[in-house]
């Protein structure tokens, strides 16, 4: 089995995405560390993958193959914006958050290519991304992100911790799979 674990800022991918690899005993892939390692062959950081992004498609490209090669493997979870296009057989999840918590908890992990003053501005940032990031992928690739009916889950995890996501995630699948 594949997962795919899609969603918006702060809405807990990556934590989810390890905890649910580590319970299962699957390998974990994030294709913002792929992307990372991508900018760091060419002597490149992140953002400036990113500012080249928006104008060539390379950037994209590569990921996507590499997602696509991740498709022929098994057991393993994917954290990626796009992987459910990319590897239509996974399991598809959506982890979504309120915009605000999705930002305090943006905020309170200070990586070090994203650091902001306030909650306000933080939450302007993420917007201002993930609108970026629709256009990209409108342009690139003519989807419609997110389109919550591509999904086989959608999980609001606002209120609840990553525990609980993962287990929900779990049950999901024990019951998807059990018949
Ligand atoms: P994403 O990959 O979706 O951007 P992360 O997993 O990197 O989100 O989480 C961002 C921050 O929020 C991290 O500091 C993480 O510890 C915290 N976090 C993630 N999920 C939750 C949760 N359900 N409740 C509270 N904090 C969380
Ligand atoms: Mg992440």
């Amino acid at each position: 089995m594949i997962i795919t674990i899609s969603g918006v800022p702060g809405a807990g991918k990556t934590t989810v995405g390890k905890i649910l690899a580590k319970k299962l005993g699957y390998e974990f892939f994030s294709m913002g560390d792929i992307r990372g390692r991508l900018a760091k062959e060419r002597g490149l950081d992140i953002n400036q993958l990113n500012k080249i992004g928006e104008k060539e498609d390379w950037t994209d490209r590569k990921t996507d193959e590499y997602q696509k090669k991740l498709g022929k493997r098994n057991n393993i979870v994917v954290e990626s914006r796009l992987a459910y296009h990319f590897i239509p057989h996974s399991v598809k999840i959506f982890l979504e958050v309120d915009p605000k918590t999705g930002a305090e908890r943006v905020m309170k992990t200070e990586r070090e290519d994203e650091r902001y003053e306030s909650i306000e501005e933080t939450m302007e940032a993420l917007e201002k991304r993930m609108e970026s990031d629709r256009k990209r992928y409108k342009k690139y690739y003519g989807i419609d992100f997110p389109d919550k009916s591509k999904f086989d889950l959608v999980i609001d995890t606002t209120d609840k911790t990553p525990e609980q996501v993962v287990n929900i995630i779990l049950d999901f699948i024990k019951n998807k799979y059990s018949s």
